[in-house]
């Protein structure tokens, strides 16, 4: 096996573990770097069980270091812009920090979050639109780039819209991660409330169909190679 480079670039820390994180997980243990790629520090998010509001950033730079080592990722970057910032005026000086890594980690594969963010949050989107932009404009050459995201009839099935097309769509096995996973996102102790819920809808999902619980779904959005067959199975297929 050739040890080959995946990124994931997010806007918030437990972004990577409670989306993609089964899979981070599994390409980790096969042997391939993980870099993350992570642009605010979350200070804007809840902090349940936490005296002091404005210690929240620092404390949740342990929980996504601990976060990590739980899912075997090798590399990371956290970035110093403030939470629920990433808006128009700070892109030109996010791509400048997202050109750098990229240019140094030389990825395979780069993940990023569904054109909605998945949640419409717009620090989400912010960061998906930023790589896409640099991708577009031949600045950040990768072979594959995934959107990470929920697939539409889950969506669906929560009374929600959107979510990735059938089209390009490749399904990750994470049976085997999922526990891990689970693990990873409960070491977001101050992210409770979220993890708490992904895990009840996890539940509801199971009894409707046990596979999207098994499976972490992507959709490819850009891609220098030709001749890829869908769905896909693996990240690295073609590469
Ligand atoms: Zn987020």
């Amino acid at each position: 096996m050739k040890k080959r480079k995946i990124m994931g670039i997010f806007a918030h820390p437990d972004d990577d573990t409670f989306g993609p994180g089964g899979t981070f997980a599994k390409y980790a243990k096969a042997g391939h770097d993980v870099h993350i790629l992570t642009a605010t520090s979350g200070q804007a998010g809840r902090a349940a069980g936490l005296p002091i509001q404005t210690t929240l950033g620092e404390h949740r730079k342990k929980e996504l270091k601990d976060a990590f080592s739980i899912m075997g990722v090798q590399y990371s970057r956290l970035l110093d812009f403030y939470d629920g910032t990433l808006c128009e005026h700070q892109i030109p000086l996010l791509q400048h920090f997202i050109l750098e890594e990229v240019q140094k980690f030389q990825p395979d594969v780069i993940i990023i979050y569904e054109r909605n963010g998945i949640s419409l949050h717009l620090d989400h989107i912010a960061v998906t639109k930023s790589v896409i932009t640099l991708y577009d404009a031949g600045k950040i050459a990768v072979p594959k780039i995934y959107y990470f995201g929920l697939p539409h009839e889950v969506m669906s099935f929560f009374g929600r819209e959107g979510g990735l097309g059938n089209e390009k769509r490749a399904i990750i096995d994470i049976k085997d991660f999922l526990d891990l996973k689970i693990k990873a996102m409960k070491s977001h102790l101050s992210q409770e409330k979220d993890w708490k819920m992904i895990i009840e809808r996890g539940e509801v999902l199971k009894k409707q169909k046990k596979e999207y619980v098994d499976h972490e779904y992507f959709q490819l959005a850009r891609t220098s190679l030709t001749n890829l067959a869908f769905p896909e199975s693996d990240l690295l297929a073609g590469i």
